[in-house]
């Protein structure tokens, strides 16, 4: 006989809308383990057991946003600012994909210097190099920018929502609007690109009705890709005097499940802040992807999105070693394709199962 909480999942996992207050109740449960194991064996019929790697390159930590949480955001005149040029983002490319990473994330600030032109060259020369992916995640920019670069060879993009409280994200975003994220996210979608969103746990205002609404906002969305993670104070940023709400990081796994069991064959990575916060992982709860900074460790300090210790450098070679063993110890196995978003047709898991 089932439990409450076990039929509850699987009003959730079977519905087109579940309801706020349905998602609510898991959120707030204490009895975690039907919903882990719902979403792994959800992630296990529709995505199979790989993981996907993706090699990070973030190359420019200038940004153009306020927004309150982050240390890029450009009042924070305590960071030193990098910018890495086309031709020296594209080796770092090189140097990822000869170790084994078949998609490249391009990460930055909202950093205006890099031109459409610009960016379709970095695009351009990056697929010169093989069978390689490219996700773009650099803020919000013009329908045409995204046009040309969708023309140029970029696969996806990643723009999170970050939460879907349109007041909360008004506080949070004084520059932009939840509505001009949204139409973005909206505009991506139409021009053929696999896109990403995602949100933020724990941030202050926030509520497990939120939560809800940021999980079926990604629903209504249709996104290939979901990114969700803990918030992390940064101290030379207005919310830096924020506690680090202490559940947040369980909540983001309920959250990862939740998303599982309800978008299915969607990525869903273990994301750095989670790992940063717990040194843990989001794969026992639906998670299968996970993603790799690859430009030299000097960058790497000064991408500070939160306060993060870094390792002392080693190649890439060994990191791509030791992210794969990882991977490996938890019974998983490293996927050996780009990691396109998976279709429908691509559903051979579900009939095998
Ligand atoms: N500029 C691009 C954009 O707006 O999408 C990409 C860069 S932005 C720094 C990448 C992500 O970092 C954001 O989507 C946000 O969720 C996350 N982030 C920023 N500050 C954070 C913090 N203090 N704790 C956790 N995540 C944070």
């Amino acid at each position: 006989m089932q439990t409450k909480t076990e039929t509850l999942i699987e009003q959730i996992a079977t519905a087109t809308k579940p309801s706020i207050a349905q998602l609510v109740e898991v959120l707030a449960g204490e009895d975690h383990r039907p919903l882990w194991q719902k979403a792994d064996q959800i992630r296990k019929r529709y995505c199979g057991n790989e993981v996907h790697l993706r090699g990070i390159i973030e190359f420019s930590n200038f940004c153009r946003c306020d927004c309150l949480y982050c240390g890029l955001q450009r009042q924070n005149k305590a960071l030193p600012r990098y910018r890495m040029e086309p031709d020296e983002i594209v080796a770092i490319a090189k140097d990822a994909y000869e170790v084994g990473y078949k998609t490249i994330v391009l990460q930055s600030g909202e950093d205006p210097y890099y031109t459409k032109e610009m960016i379709s060259y970095i695009i351009r020369k990056i697929k010169e190099l093989g069978e390689i992916a490219i996700t773009l995640s650099i803020g919000e920019r013009e329908y045409q920018e995204y046009a040309q670069w969708k023309k140029a060879g970029a696969d996806r993009y990643l723009l999170k929502h970050e939460t879907a409280d349109s007041h909360l994200y008004q506080r949070l975003h004084p520059h932009s609007s939840l509505e001009k994220r949204i139409e973005c996210l909206r505009w991506l979608k139409s021009l053929g690109y696999q896109t990403g969103s995602g949100f933020m746990m724990g941030l202050p205002g926030q509520s497990l009705e939120t939560i809800a609404q940021d999980l079926l906002l990604l629903k209504e969305l249709d996104v290939e890709m979901a990114g969700i993670g803990p918030f992390i104070p940064h101290p030379h940023t207005p919310l830096g005097k924020e506690a680090a709400t202490t559940n947040s990081s369980l909540l983001t796994l309920k959250a990862v499940a939740l998303a599982r069991i309800m978008l299915k064959r969607t990525h869903l990575p273990t994301t750095t802040a989670l790992e940063v916060a717990t040194n843990t992982n989001a794969f026992c709860a639906g998670a299968n992807v996970i993603m790799r900074k690859v430009e030299p460790l000097a960058y790497r300090q000064l991408y500070e999105i939160y306060p993060q210790s870094f390792d002392q450098e080693k190649t890439l070679a060994q990191e791509r070693k030791a992210v794969e063993e990882y991977i490996r110890s938890f019974g998983r196995t490293v996927s050996t394709s780009k990691g396109d978003a998976i279709t429908i047709d691509q559903q051979k898991y579900e009939e095998a199962d």
